[in-house]
């Protein structure tokens, strides 16, 4: 069953196509952002076109697989299999594979992807649109691929044995089709790279920027720390040579302090861990420190400091009843001039968080930056304030962004669960274990990236049009003309020259070759229809002599008798109609053998032909037949005769020809001759046959020769009312 063999074979490459396809897509071409190339899908579109809806049916849901494989979302399951079916249906219809596919994403396509956006996806609806262009974009791109692999590879249709529509298109139609698949792909496809390119460097370019930010930040921050922690090196130093009396001791903090204004407060303890100067002086008014009972024992740098006898960079925390503001405290021991074993006290700066703000109005003067700077322990210890973070925060550092492929570490920070990132940063680490963020909106990127994709995705069309424009036109260039020729081939009489100034060289010589072998033929059909006629001509000269020869005597030119017997039927009938009378006469020349014996055979004949023209000159009636019977025997076939008057007609010409000379061609000699008529006058009902005529014709002629020759002897015959005839010959 031939059928069902070809129907298996069609389902295997149904099923070759959707498992090549399957693992196509299961390594779509990442580009930019979330853009993903799918080549896979090519494959359904070589069956939607070269095999039945059903099939391509499941070659793209196979094919989808591969898809949902990756993206995890069900809606890939209607949407790719629907354009299959599409364009497989449009196909059977002769549509070209690219219109329909177009038409299948404007119509169905786009309008299904945007509602199940809206409805279940959380995607910004800014992006939507984008998201939605860039799927319509890779159907377009490898239906293109799918249908110019078709053309391309005809082997591929055959494969699949392509039943349905060969359309046969005009030439420029066809033309311009090809042309645009192959602008599609070309031009979708450089677009695309170079917007790969293009969004890549801007990216080197952002990462560039992003990372000089950061290094400035991390030497700005150490610049900062360390000459603050210089500061309260020196000033520990300088306290340990000698103890200063505590107004003293008071004096030199504040005047410390005037030189460092970034430390919000700055004071000393004794090894109690009590407060024995402050700067600002006025803290020393709160009646908690006046008491002397206030410690700072229980903080870290005063026990860093005191019991562990290094300097201290703390990190951030929120000050408790000294200072209320999140800060980070500089610690450094004191001794006791020359022991530098046990320390008296510490001396602590607590530096002013706030003049990170400053550095970040600085770099953030000139580009969207935003900064963060965290302790060892990732708390945050500044963060520009449109971040929203608080100050001793934890920071929440989850790579977001995972379906975007872009090269920066993207975060999340106000919505760490959503995938849509929020912000690209650089960080590095400070000398001392801090860690500087910078960051950057992934907003403003993605939309150049998405108004880079739209700009020259319009180039795009516009170019596409362009060349389509392009591609109709030089078609048409090229076929307008084979048309007009094709349009007169046959009657090139009316079209002198091609009307078309832009006829080629190539169409213009087959259009005089075509004239000229046009006039060549008609040249030969007149040829042909001259040597015809005058073949005919002759054909018909040769007929009527070939009739002639078979009717006339070829010595007299009279009937022979063979014609004349012939003829008697029609004229019996004829007379018989009409209650007609016939004569039937026979004539015998008189001792002829004797003339050819006399004078010669030349001169009997021309006897002959002699009695044969005075025969004419007697009876010319049309309806009259003249014949040699034979020999020097005439017959005669008069119909319509008077019987009273044929005797005497018979008789006169009997006469005429005795009293005609004859003369000798050999030597001149005269002579006469006579002729002897037997003849029947009887109604044309008398026989049908010639004989029975002929035989009473030829027994007047015997009677006529007995009688003495040179006689007429003629019967007519009565029709009695019985039908019975009476011979009544008379003799003349
Ligand atoms: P009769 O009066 O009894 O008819 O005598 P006759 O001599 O005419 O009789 P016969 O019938 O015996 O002779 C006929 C002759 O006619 C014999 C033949 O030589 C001659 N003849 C027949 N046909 C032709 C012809 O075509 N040309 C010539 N020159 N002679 C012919
Ligand atoms: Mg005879
Ligand atoms: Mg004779």
């Amino acid at each position: 069953m031939p059928h069902i063999g070809i129907s298996l074979r069609q389902l295997g490459l149904a099923l070759a196509f959707g498992l090549t396809g399957l693992l196509l897509n299961l390594f779509p071409l990442p580009l930019f952002a979330a853009v993903q190339l799918i080549f896979g899908n090519t494959l359904y579109v070589l069956a939607a076109l070269c095999l039945t809806p059903g099939l391509a049916l499941i070659t793209a849901l196979l094919c989808t697989l591969g898809l949902y494989w990756h993206w995890h979302e069900l809606y890939v399951f209607m949407l790719f299999p629907l354009e299959a079916l599409w364009l497989a249906l449009a196909r059977r219809r002769g549509h070209y594979a690219l219109h329909a596919d177009l038409a299948y994403w404007l119509l169905l396509g786009i309008p299904l992807i945007y509602l199940y956006g809206l409805l279940a996806t959380e995607l910004p609806s800014a992006h939507l649109l984008f998201a939605v262009s860039k799927q319509a974009v890779n159907g377009l791109l490898y239906t293109s691929l799918g249908a110019l692999l078709l053309i391309f590879i005809p082997k591929l249709a055959a494969m699949g044995n392509r039943v349905h529509g060969t359309r046969h298109a005009r030439f420029s139609n066809r033309l311009a089709y090809v042309f645009t698949l192959f602008l599609t792909l070309t031009l979708m496809g450089s677009t695309l790279a170079f917007n790969e390119f293009f969004l890549k460097a801007q990216q080197a370019l952002i990462d560039e920027n992003l990372q000089n930010k950061t290094q400035y930040l991390v030497q700005a921050t150490d610049n900062y720390i360390s000459e603050h922690r210089t500061a309260i090196a020196q000033a520990a130093d300088w306290l340990s040579l000698e103890v200063p009396e505590p107004e003293q001791q008071q004096e030199m903090l504040t005047r410390l302090h005037r030189h460092y204004p970034a430390f919000v407060t700055m004071l000393l303890t004794n090894d109690r861990a009590n407060i024995v100067a402050a700067s600002p002086a006025a803290r020393l008014l709160d009646p908690l420190i006046q008491s002397g009972d206030y410690s700072v024992a229980d903080r870290h740098y005063f026990i860093e400091a005191f019991y562990n006898q290094r300097q201290f960079l703390s990190p951030v925390f929120l000050g408790r009843g000294f200072g209320t503001d999140p800060i980070v405290a500089i610690s450094a021991p004191l001794f006791l001039p020359g022991n530098q074993l046990k320390p008296r006290g510490i001396i602590e700066g607590s530096l002013d968080l706030g003049r990170f703000g400053q550095l970040d109005k600085l770099s953030s003067k000139e580009s969207t930056h935003f900064i963060i700077i965290t302790d060892e322990q990732r708390k945050v210890i500044y963060a520009s304030p449109k971040l929203g973070l608080k100050s001793l925060a934890e920071l929440p550092l989850k790579p977001s962004g995972g379906g975007y492929r872009i090269f920066l570490p993207m975060v999340n920070l106000s919505e760490p669960d959503n995938t849509h990132p929020e912000y690209i940063y650089e960080t590095a680490a400070t000398e001392f274990g801090w860690q500087v963020y910078v960051l950057q909106p992934f907003e403003p990127l993605l939309k150049l990236a998405e108004l880079q994709y739209l700009r020259t995705g319009l180039l795009m069309v516009l170019a596409i049009l362009a060349a389509l424009w392009m591609a109709l036109r030089i078609s048409r260039l090229m076929t307008e003309p084979l048309e007009q020729i094709a349009n007169h081939v046959g009657r090139f009489d009316e079209l002198d020259q091609l009307n078309d100034s832009n006829v080629t060289i190539e169409v213009q010589s087959l259009f005089n070759r075509l004239r000229h072998s046009q006039q060549q033929l008609l040249g030969y059909q007149l040829e042909l229809e001259e040597k015809v006629a005058e073949r005919t001509r002759e054909l018909e000269l040769a007929n009527a002599e070939l009739q002639r020869l078979a009717e006339r005597d070829g010595l007299t030119g009279l009937f022979n008798r063979h014609y004349a017997v012939s003829q008697f039927e029609t004229l019996q009938a004829m007379c018989e109609r009409s209650g007609e009378a016939i004569t039937v006469a026979i004539l015998d020349i008189d001792w002829f053998k004797k003339v050819n014996d006399t004078y010669g055979h030349l001169a009997g004949d021309e006897c002959l032909r002699q009695v044969a023209a005075l025969l004419g000159q007697e009876f010319k009636r049309d309806s009259d037949v003249v014949a040699r019977y034979g020999g020097e025997e005439f017959l005669l076939l008069l119909p319509m005769t008077n019987a009273l008057k044929i005797e005497d007609h018979l008789n006169s010409f009997r006469t005429r020809l005795k009293d005609t000379t004859m003369t000798c061609p050999s030597d001149g000699r005269e002579f006469s001759i006579s002729v002897s008529i037997g003849a029947l006058v009887a109604n044309a009902n008398y026989a049908r046959e010639l004989d029975p005529w002929i035989k009473l014709a030829d027994d007047n002629l015997y009677r006529a020769k007995n009688a003495g020759r040179n006689k007429v002897f003629c019967s007519i015959l009565k029709s009695p009312d019985n039908g019975d005839f009476q011979d009544e010959a008379q003799g003349i």
